[in-house]
């Protein structure tokens, strides 16, 4: 797995991303600030990544002939969307070097594997079960008790594929809704709040992290990020051993994001990995000496890590589909606030859940952070609101 040191893979090169979404284009922004050539390759046209990239070839993830190809006309593969199939790594792999390996896509991109893997390595896991059939599931709620969440065991990502179950009653249905496949049970968590560690290994076994994060979902899905976490310090050193002790494991070479559920008394359970740039990582864009985009090329390149510092206290806000249901925001009123960054990933359609950008705010603490980033969200909506009414 591990693979000794190659020589650097040095600016001028081209770099392949399998992928196309907002993370492959900020890695493509990091990338080409720093003389790299970008190629992507996805199924889809005029793609977040593709807009910034050197090259973009659209085609399924399955045409391995197609993979190959791409793979060939690049130094390295990295990607930025973990569910891409076993044999596309794979058969990029037979043509280019593949950082993180396949082998972490393998495990992170299924939740069974993923859960399997952290609970053998001693790593902190919610209780779960392995679920196949409606008798299965009856035997797992026996076993993690209620109310629990059953979710597929492939694929699924900001909770898609899930469904919360109280009570017996619930069975038929939340096997129903994971399309009667394989799925995992796991015990619901009534926890504190949600934190995550992004962290960047290097071939070396170089380790670098931004320390926790807090995060706030919506609907299962990332809403908003508080940076630094507003958790006690013990709490935020021990998710930064637990990333640690996972990134050294998978023997990653790249980033990887490691969700945690911090419990009352400080007990943290690994919720979920990400072996990729992170949402909850993309204040780094912003307010760190070195974004998490930068540290992903700088990884899959074999250069030396860059400072993680981070200048000031900061928080993101994730900018939905759901934003522009009655029109397009109002970009003036948010950009009113000088301390609050835009970020658009060039998706051409809205849809309610879809994510179309964030802003990021930087501020003297994260309580003023967080104050101007949701207040530069309610301007993008409110003032929305005001242009379509009529004027008196
Ligand atoms: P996931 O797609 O598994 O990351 O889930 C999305 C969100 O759903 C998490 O960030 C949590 O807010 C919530 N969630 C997922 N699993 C659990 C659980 N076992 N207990 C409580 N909340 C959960």
């Amino acid at each position: 797995m591990s693979e000794h040191r190659p020589a650097p893979i040095l600016p001028g090169s081209a770099i392949g991303v399998l992928g196309s979404g907002q993370l492959g284009r900020m890695f493509a922004i990091a990338a080409r600030r720093m003389g790299y050539r970008v190629h992507t390759l996805s199924p889809d046209e005029d793609t977040p990544t593709g807009q910034v990239a050197d090259v973009e070839v659209n085609a399924p993830y399955e045409d391995l002939a197609a993979v190959c190809k791409f793979a060939s006309g690049v130094s390295v593969v990295t990607f930025e969307f973990e569910n891409v199939p076993a044999e596309t790594a794979a058969a990029a792999a037979r043509c280019a070097p593949v950082r993180p390996g396949g082998h972490v896509l393998h495990i992170a991109q299924h939740r069974l594997r993923e859960k399997t893997f952290l609970s053998e390595a001693g790593l902190p896991v919610t209780a779960f079960r392995r679920v196949n059939s409606l008798e299965e599931l009856r035997r797992a709620a026996k076993d993690v008790g209620l109310p629990a969440i059953l979710k597929t065991a492939g694929f699924g990502y900001d909770g898609k594929g899930q469904y919360r179950i109280f009570g017996e009653s619930d069975f038929p249905l939340a096997w129903a809704a994971v399309g009667e496949s394989e799925a995992v049970l796991e015990a619901f968590v009534n926890f504190d709040r949600e934190i995550s560690v992004v962290a960047a290994r290097t071939m070396n076994g170089d380790f670098v992290h931004y320390g926790a994060v807090e995060n706030q979902h919506r609907n299962g899905i990332l809403d908003i990020s508080i940076a630094p976490a507003r958790v006690p310090d013990q709490v935020a050193q021990n998710a930064v051993e637990i990333a640690r002790a996972v990134l050294a494991k998978l023997e990653v070479v790249g980033v990887l994001c490691v969700e945690f559920f911090v419990c009352a008394d400080g007990t943290l359970l690994i919720n979920e990995l990400a072996p990729r740039p992170h949402n909850s990582g993309h204040f780094t864009f912003d307010a760190n000496i070195t974004s998490q985009f930068e540290q992903q090329l700088r990884a899959v390149c074999g250069l030396p890590l860059g400072s993680v510092t981070q200048f000031a206290p900061a928080a993101m806000a994730n900018l939905l589909g759901d934003l522009w249901d009655e029109g397009e925001p109002d970009w003036a009123a948010a950009a009113s606030i000088p301390d609050v960054k835009l970020h658009l990933y060039g998706k051409l359609t809205a849809r309610p859940g879809r994510k179309m950008g964030h802003l990021t705010a930087i501020a003297r603490s994260t309580d003023e952070a967080l104050r101007h980033v949701e207040r530069a969200r309610c301007l993008l909506a409110r003032d929305k609101v005001t242009h379509t009414q009529p004027v008196n």
